[in-house]
Order: C-alpha cells, then sequence, then structure tokens
C-alpha cells in the first residue's frame, strides 16, 4: 500500500539507474550498495534488498529505517553491511546519498602508509584532506571486517566525520554525498583517481595533489546544471535507457 512515506516511481528507478551504473563502471561487483535518503521521509532511507546491484531491479528497493531494519522484511534478505548506510544517515543530516565498495583500485590506500588524495579535477568531490582509513580492528579486534552492526557502522561514521570519504582497512570505502548524481561521480571517479596516483608512485614521481581551493571551487559546481546531467545521458545511452534529468 502507497503512503505519504513512500517513495515515488521515479526515485526508486533512479535508485536503479544508479545500481547499474555502478556496475557497469566496475565500482560495484556482486557485492557494495548504493542508497539515497527517502525524499518522503528523512528518518528512512531506500537500498535494495541484498542483490548484486547489475541485476537490481525496482521491485528490490526497499525502505529501510534508521537502524537497518525494513518492516515485514527478514533481516537475511538484506545487506549484511546495510549500518554503514543507516548509520551515516542517522548522523548526518547533509547526506542524501551513500556507497559502500569493495573497488580494487583503493586496496592499496586502505593497507598501506601511502595517501589517498584528490589528484584531477572530477575526484574534487573526496576533498582536500588525505583519506582517513578506519581500521576495524581497533575497536573490534579480529572479525571478518565486515559492517555487520549499528557499533560498527557508528564506529565508520566517527572516522569519516564532515568527509565525503572514508577508507575500510583491507576491505574498500564508503563514500557520502548531497545528492544521488554527486554520490556517483565521486565514487566512479574515485579509482581512476586511485590509479593515476599508483601510476605516478610506481614511475617514481611526485605526486601534485588538488589545493584546498581547487576543490572548493569545482565543489560550488551545481550538479543540477546541464553540464552535470550530460554525465548522467551518458551513462543511460550506455546502459540503453532512455533518459531522464536526475533529480
Ligand atoms: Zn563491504
Amino acid at each position: 500500500m502507497s503512503t505519504s512515506t513512500s517513495p515515488n516511481a521515479q526515485q526508486v528507478h533512479e535508485l536503479v539507474l544508479a545500481n547499474h551504473i555502478l556496475a557497469l563502471e566496475g565500482v560495484l561487483d556482486a557485492y557494495g550498495h548504493v542508497s539515497i535518503r527517502n525524499p518522503s521521509d528523512s528518518n528512512t532511507f531506500l537500498m535494495s534488498r541484498s542483490r548484486s546491484a547489475e541485476i537490481v531491479a525496482d521491485d528490490d528497493i526497499l525502505v529501510h529505517d534508521l537502524n537497518g531494519s525494513v518492516a515485514g522484511i527478514p533481516d537475511r534478505e538484506l545487506y549484511l553491511e546495510r549500518f554503514i548506510h543507516s548509520s551515516i544517515y542517522a548522523t548526518r543530516p547533509d547526506v542524501g546519498a551513500v556507497i559502500h565498495s569493495h573497488s580494487d583500485a583503493i586496496l592499496p590506500f586502505s593497507i598501506s602508509n601511502l595517501p589517498l588524495r584528490a589528484v584531477f579535477h572530477s575526484a574534487s568531490l573526496i576533498g582536500s584532506e588525505r583519506v582517513p582509513v578506519w581500521d576495524s580492528h581497533t575497536e573490534f579486534g579480529d572479525t571478518n571486517l565486515l559492517v555487520e552492526t549499528t557499533a560498527m557502522g557508528e564506529s565508520l561514521t566517527r572516522k569519516l566525520e564532515n568527509r565525503a570519504l572514508v577508507l575500510m582497512r583491507g576491505h574498500g570505502f564508503a563514500a557520502a554525498a548531497k545528492s544521488l548524481i554527486n554520490a556517483l561521480k565521486m565514487a566512479t571517479a574515485l579509482p581512476r583517481n586511485a590509479r593515476a596516483l599508483l601510476d605516478v608512485l610506481q614511475a617514481g614521481g611526485e605526486v601534485t595533489p588538488l589545493s584546498p581551493g581547487e576543490v572548493a571551487t569545482h565543489g560550488k559546481a551545481d550538479m543540477s546544471t546541464p553540464a552535470a546531467q550530460r554525465q548522467w545521458e551518458y551513462w543511460c545511452r550506455r546502459l540503453g535507457e532512455p533518459y531522464q534529468p536526475v533529480g
């Protein structure tokens, strides 16, 4: 039954397309997930049931509460690591979309002292600071490294603070943005940024990161502009989907 807090069909379908885009771009594979805060009820968020991103369909999108639960759905049908999303939304009212990925391109930066920083313009949304690394072992000892509890999600969110990105040692990353298109732009630029950094380091060169001013200037770009929508249109075309402006 539809209620006033039910998401509308376009919002649900945009999230489905985001799943497919992230699979297309190699950011999500069998694992990892993307969510948006429910525009109809900010105390809930929308995310698929436990399916791989490439095959998520509209009917898979479920309304999760900020404890990571879904009314009427057994926990075993939900993503194990949904607490990454629930904890970030509960703590960060400015966040409208979250992506968790196991992208192998960023793995070297989560297990070493190599600093991950934004080095090209498309990656400016990750900020100008060195990206912090959350190590689950610090608080939780020997685990399977998966964020399977609210306590672990809250610990990760504390490491994220007010930033857009946190790496997870030996695991992946969590990205938080004000909108779905911003989250997609950041998560798809991040592996390219990481590979560029590694290429320079392997060649023995020195890295010049974006300056704080460059990051701030790029961060002011309005993602509702035609230039930003062009990215969404490109992805829709590559997926063979009709283009509709993303909200
Ligand atoms: Zn994970």
